[in-house]
């Protein structure tokens, strides 16, 4: 399956995409952890995308559709994918078709998570990340690790991102609407989109995800379960 997660920033993409990647046996790729790599390793690009990515503002489309490019390029993704914040505009997106025609390849569903600006900074202030796996999410009240600060799944250190500030999620909130949000009507048009609430537990924004895709139930009182 190929799939595609959007949304504001904070909705709970990368923590629903580690879950759906893992249940349905597809390669998880965020842009945002893959440009937080190259920080980490002190690359040029990452020292250039991390000038945008501190400001709030998207980092260029040609380094992003390059690094989306060479790692769809990788075997690992031949059984399927799970993009998270990718396409962010609508060149990403007019480039993202073009590299799956050229594979004869397409995108079979696009999920979009709704979600209100007051919950996104709550979620935002709250997030910390692992320095480790930048995909081992937390947040301070609503998912805290049993030992403050350090993450339950790998004992990495945990911290808080320097684009999570309030400011720079206000302009991220922006950039969302103005540049993001027109690439769920170009894949609407497509008949791709499901739009689901991101509001609720972990596991019940899951389970929606899944209905939307086709893979989970719907019962009889009309909730989803999988
Ligand atoms: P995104 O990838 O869309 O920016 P994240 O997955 O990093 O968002 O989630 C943002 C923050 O909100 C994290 O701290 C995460 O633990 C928390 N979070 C995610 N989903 C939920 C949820 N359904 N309920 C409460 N908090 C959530
Ligand atoms: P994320 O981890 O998805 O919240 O992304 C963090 C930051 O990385 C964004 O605010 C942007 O600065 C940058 N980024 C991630 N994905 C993209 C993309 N597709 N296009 C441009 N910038 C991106």
């Amino acid at each position: 399956m190929r799939l595609l997660l959007i949304g504001p920033p904070g909705a709970g993409k990368g923590t629903q995409a580690v879950r759906l990647a893992a249940r349905l046996s597809v390669q998880h790729l965020s842009t945002g952890d893959l440009f937080r790599e190259h920080i980490d390793r002190d690359t040029e690009l990452g020292r250039n995308a991390h000038t945008h990515m501190r400001a709030g503002l998207l980092v260029p489309d040609a380094v992003t559709i390059g690094v989306i490019q060479e790692r769809l390029a990788r075997p690992d993704t031949e059984r399927g994918f799970l993009l998270d914040g990718f396409p962010r505009n609508l060149a990403q997106a007019e480039a993202l078709d073009g590299i799956l025609a050229d594979a004869e390849s397409r995108l079979d569903a696009v999920v979009d998570l709704e979600i209100p600006d007051a919950e996104v900074v709550r979620r935002i202030a709250g997030r910390r990340v692992c320095r480790r796996d930048n995909a081992h999410i937390f947040h301070v009240e609503y998912s805290p690790p049993e030992v403050a600060g350090v993450c339950e799944v790998c004992g990495g250190p945990l911290y808080q991102r320097d684009d999570d500030r309030e400011a720079t999620v206000r302009k991220r909130l922006e950039v969302y609407r103005g540049l993001t949000a027109p690439v769920v009507g170009h894949y609407r048009a497509k008949g791709l989109v499901t739009t689901i609430s991101a509001l609720g537990h972990v596991q019940e924004v899951l389970d929606r995800a899944l209905v939307a895709i086709g893979r989970g139930q719907v019962d009889a009182s009309g909730a989803s379960s999988c």
